[in-house]
């Protein structure tokens, strides 16, 4: 229905069509921007833009990043040799505000589910796999403990096995299905230091 004229119906269905933004909040955001003065909406457009235009996959860890190379992977103090894999750029940051975990991630973009169509291609684990080539002493599976999560956790663990390269899961004790980043950080600590091997 054209309720809103043509440009307001398509600002409300380019919002809808984003992640979590169902038709009320597309309608609110849509009259919230459009009462906006001008140069505000610009700049927030423009910072669209310029993220989507410079902000990448790290060529390493495949993280978010505007360099090359993220910055824990560019760092001489950290332990290549130890790849702690999580599923989004959000649980990275939320291992790194521990301020205790030394080694480098590994960022999948997603977890595999068979339910959703989501399988071992469509996520970055072909680029784990190349890093493996390299010297390493330690794959860490931090997937979430959700379905998604550990079946992707298995598929890693059989994966990296035969390479003889040790493989660790995260322990147990991060809630089932629980989003890591909304894990504070003594329980995210505690996870890791009590990881087991696979
Ligand atoms: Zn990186």
């Amino acid at each position: 229905m054209n309720l809103y004229g043509g440009q307001g119906n398509k600002l409300i269905e380019e919002l809808e069509a984003l992640p979590g933004i169902g038709t009320k909040s597309a309608q609110r955001l849509a009259f919230h921007l459009i009462g906006m003065p001008t140069e505000k909406v610009e700049r927030i457009a423009n910072t669209m833009i310029e993220a989507r235009r410079n902000v990448r996959y790290c060529s390493k860890c495949c993280t978010l990043t505007d360099r090359e190379v993220c910055p824990v992977c560019a760092d001489p103090k950290r332990d290549q040799s130890v790849i702690m894999v999580v599923e989004t750029p959000r649980d990275l940051a939320a291992y790194e505000k521990t301020g205790r975990y030394t080694g480098v991630y590994h960022v999948l973009h997603g977890a595999i589910s068979p339910m959703l169509g989501i399988g071992p291609g469509d996520i970055k684990l072909k680029e784990l796999i190349t890093r493996l080539e390299g010297d390493v002493k330690e794959v860490i599976i931090a997937t979430n403990s959700s379905l998604e999560g550990e079946t992707t956790a298995m598929y890693i663990s059989k994966l990296v096995k035969p390479t003889g390269i040790k493989v660790t899961r995260i322990a147990s004790g991060v809630p089932v299905g629980g989003d890591l980043e909304y894990i504070d950080e003594v329980t995210l600590l505690r996870a890791l230091e009590g990881r087991v091997e696979l």
